[in-house]
């Protein structure tokens, strides 16, 4: 059997997930946390992980680190945590567990974190997109129609929502999980910037899941993600989750990470406030509409968006470019809050790109 043979005519034609190669590049495109640890800290994780025994298999349910989890994420009492290799890798065990069901549903509103529908599609689900307002919240009456039109097994709800930014409306977030007859899972993976949270309603509420990662936090190379609820969803879930996806040195770093979470608190404060400021600055250029941000990047509509972007990579200065998404993300740039440096460095040359753009007689702006 060839290739050709082999997959299905959809994996054919599809590329490969693509990251850019941002080796010199000032990197604003991935929701990193810019700031390193300090020097001491670095010595003592390294001492930390003298501990680990690469021979041995990592433990598989990891309860020193579930345990410091609880608290960070102030997990209530009688919810489950499920560990993931990265919350991507949850939102394919929470997929994987609707294979084989007939016409299985997964409904999410559009533009989203595009991982929902990729992860959907590659295990034949259906997807249901519904479109976000004009301002991009929720619209109301688009949610409920085609929920009960559809009636999905799983609604994944980014909150904030990834890539606008925004945090939809609790209320009707709300109305939403008491009318699906399947499951919600609200993604908080941006929780450290956003002072606000379902993590309290899961008593609540019988089919609402919270999902978390470490990722935008500053620990994106360690790969972790977890996913709280209710132990009769996530005692079966568990079942689907390879049983060592959680390696020891993640599980060693995550933990010693966990115990100095002041330090973590301190930059996710500093690119809360940069973020404020990095707002105010896109939102005295002209030409330029910045969406107001709940999360650690903010979305911006400029004229011109893809040769804007290609400038701003000749200037050394990488952002994410999602025109080609086209629809209500035509003209849009993600930028990631970064350190004042790279912050200033992209305004900077976003300026100096935009006023190239002015023709010679310099006409369009005064
Ligand atoms: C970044 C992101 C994730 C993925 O996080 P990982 O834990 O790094 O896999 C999940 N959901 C949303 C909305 C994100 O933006």
């Amino acid at each position: 059997m060839r290739p050709e043979d082999f997959f299905r005519p959809d994996i054919l034609a599809a590329s490969a997930y693509h990251v850019p190669d941002a080796t010199g590049f000032i990197k604003l495109d991935a929701m990193e946390n810019p700031y390193d640890w300090p020097p001491e800290m670095v010595e003592a994780w390294l001492d930390h992980l003298r501990r680990a025994h690469p021979n041995r298999y990592p433990d598989p349910q990891a309860p020193a680190l579930k345990q410091a989890l609880r608290r960070h994420a102030q997990v209530p009492e009688g919810m489950e945590i499920l560990l993931g290799n990265g919350s991507d890798e949850i939102i394919q065990i929470l997929l994987m567990a609707l294979v084989g069901r007939n016409h299985a549903t997964v409904l999410a509103p559009q533009p989203t974190f595009v991982m929902y529908q990729e992860i959907a599609r590659w295990l034949n689900l259906d997807f249901v997109g519904v479109p976000l307002q004009a301002d991009f919240g929720l619209d109301r009456a688009a949610m409920l129609e085609a929920i009960a039109r559809h009636r999905p097994e799983i609604i994944f709800l980014a909150y904030p929502n990834n890539p606008t930014g925004n945090l939809f409306d609790a209320a009707l977030m709300e109305e939403i999980i008491r009318r699906t007859p399947g499951l919600v899972v609200v993604d908080e993976a941006y929780a450290p910037f956003a002072q606000a949270t379902f993590m309290d309603r899961l008593e609540t509420f019988d089919n609402l899941l919270v999902m978390r990662t470490l990722s935008k936090l500053g620990l994106a190379g360690l790969r972790l993600g977890f996913l709280t609820g209710r132990p009769e969803w996530l005692r079966h879930f568990d079942k689907l989750r390879l049983p060592y996806n959680i390696n020891i040195l993640t599980q060693l770093s995550a933990e010693f990470a966990l115990d100095h979470a002041e330090v973590f608190e301190r930059q996710t404060a500093a690119i809360r406030a940069e973020r404020d400021r990095l707002f105010q600055a896109l939102s005295l250029l002209p030409g330029v509409q910045a969406f107001p941000s709940a999360a650690n990047f903010i979305l911006l509509q400029v004229p011109g968006a893809g040769k804007v972007f290609e400038a701003l990579k000749r200037r050394g200065i990488l952002v994410k470019n999602l025109s080609p998404a086209g629809g209500p993300l035509s003209d849009c740039l993600r930028v990631t809050v970064g350190t004042p440096e790279e912050n200033q460095a992209f305004l900077d040359a976003l300026r100096t790109v935009l006023l190239r753009q002015i023709p010679a007689d310099g006409s369009e702006r005064a």
